[in-house]
């Protein structure tokens, strides 16, 4: 393994020094092999095996400190509090990833934290970030997860976990806003100038590097956000310090996949208000680019920023309805404009369970016209709504036999529902791995019919539909 301490390098106003400390009686319990040898790393080798879980030193491992608005307000220095960056690595597309330790024990920034994450979140985690990758949403990734007899303490003693991850960049927009906010211009440009070199290096040939890098983030964020919306995945925590500059999506919480189609849908118990709830991700999406974009007050006219800013909507709009068009079977944004927006409201009425609609509309063709309006009270608006995707189909030469297999392999038969993760952690807290790996194995290829998993694609029962998920994790 060439592991780099790039990020490390930059000095010591930007991490602390912190070593992984493993767990009493940790154990390699899961790891993801096509990932390992994406990143070229042979994780059953001895050295590599100790220096990822933290039995070897890495004398350059570190925890990292940004700043960050958390539901609004400010808060000037957060940090890792709970993760160790081991280093960075090249996979085999040429880019840098980092190897991140969740949980790996107390920082210079854990506050009042232990510093630890418990085997329920890890398990969370890695099933959310591979179920995303496979959907093609841009996400830190899950190399190897650690359970342990070590318990650690949330409302009730769990098992301690560490999860290792892997993701381009865990630099966020409030590594920016802490430099900002201290007025540390150095070390702002000296993070402009990282960024530059190691995530956006086509920037570097353009007239105004920064500018471009900016507009490339906006855009990033923008076709992020714009797929989030088309899975129907709802983050939970949107805030600036949970938001990556290299446009990935980081930092699992009380995250949630839709279910029942609810637009107002908030996933998060923690989340009062609804800040964050799934409607409003676009606009959130914005708000934390205006954060971000303060920080550059000094490099850039307010024009140049808000001219940035301005890319943001289009591209996200542009974007999503080009998914949205895929999951329709459509060719044009103009039958999408025609199509979604009553689709979305009868889905909202009827509560409809979002990816069995899709996946129900795909396989149209053999005759589920019954099957689709089983699914609802008001059998007579969707019939309405289908003659007219019918129509429009039809008008439009969109023959079943040409869409129907290009629809399956957008519209996912598996998602992360609630109750699966559910049950696939009590199952893991008693030592039972399997039902983690059933449904990884269906989440990691959410499109094929997978016979032998069939449960796995079903609705929630009347208990899986009450779970709470909240901060504490
Ligand atoms: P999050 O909502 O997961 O983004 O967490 C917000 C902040 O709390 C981050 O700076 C975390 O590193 C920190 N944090 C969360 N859980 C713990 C923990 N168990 N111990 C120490 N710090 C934590
Ligand atoms: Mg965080
Ligand atoms: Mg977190």
């Amino acid at each position: 393994m060439n592991l780099q301490h790039y990020f490390a390098n930059l000095g010591s106003e930007f991490s602390s020094k912190t070593q992984i400390q493993p767990l009493h009686q940790q154990r390699l319990v899961e790891f993801n092999p096509s990932l390992a040898t994406f990143l070229s790393i042979d994780i059953k080798s001895p050295p590599t095996k100790r220096l990822l879980s933290g039995e070897d030193l890495v004398p350059s491992s570190l925890s990292m400190v940004y700043a960050g608005h958390q539901f609004g307000g400010f808060s000037a220095q957060l940090g890792d509090g709970r993760g160790v960056l081991l280093g960075e690595v090249r996979g085999q597309d040429g880019l840098l990833y980092d190897l991140h330790m969740k949980g790996a024990g107390p920082t210079p920034y854990s506050r009042r934290g232990d510093g630890r994450a418990v085997l329920r979140s890890c398990i969370r985690e890695y099933l959310a970030s591979e179920a995303m990758h496979a959907l093609s949403v841009p996400s830190s990734r899950a190399l190897a997860l650690y359970d342990s007899r070590e318990a650690v303490y949330r409302e009730t003693p769990e098992a301690g976990a560490m999860l290792l991850r892997t993701a381009q960049g865990h630099i966020r927009f409030g590594h920016f806003e802490y430099f900002f906010y201290q007025g540390k211009q150095a070390e702002l440009d000296q993070l402009i100038d990282y960024c530059l070199e190691h995530y956006y290096p086509d920037c570097l040939h353009t007239e105004s590097p920064l500018e471009s890098m900016l507009m490339e983030v906006v855009k990033r964020t923008a076709r992020m956000i714009a797929k989030w919306q088309s899975v129907g995945f709802q983050h939970g925590v949107m805030n600036t310090d949970n938001f990556s500059f290299s446009g990935e999506t980081i930092d699992y919480g009380p995250y949630g996949f839709m279910e029942d189609y609810e637009p107002n849908w908030v996933c998060n118990h923690s989340d009062h208000e609804g800040r964050y709830a799934f409607s409003r991700q676009p606009g959130v999406g914005l708000w934390n680019l205006n954060c971000l974009m303060r920080c550059f007050s000094k490099h850039l006219e307010r024009d140049q920023l808000i001219a940035i800013l301005q890319c943001y909507e289009p591209e996200l709009q542009t974007h999503y309805d080009a998914l949205m068009m895929k999951k329709m079977g459509l060719n044009s944004v103009q039958q999408v404009d025609e199509l979604l927006p009553s689709l979305l409201t009868l889905l909202a009425t009827e509560k409809m369970d979002y990816s069995v609609f899709f996946r129900l509309l795909s396989h149209f063709e053999q005759g589920d016209f019954a099957l689709l309006l089983d699914e609802v009270v008001d059998r007579e608006a969707l019939s309405t709504w289908l003659e007219r995707y019918e129509r429009v189909r039809i008008e439009n030469e969109l023959a079943w036999s040409q869409i129907s297999a290009a629809m399956l392999a957008v519209n996912p038969k598996f998602i992360l529902r609630n109750y699966l993760a559910h049950d696939a952690i009590l199952a893991a807290e008693r030592g039972d791995y399997l039902p983690f790996r059933r449904l990884l194995n269906v989440l990691t290829h959410p499109f094929d019919e997978h016979p032998e998993s069939d449960l796995l694609a079903q609705r929630a029962p009347e208990w899986g539909k009450s779970l709470e998920v909240s901060c504490s994790s």
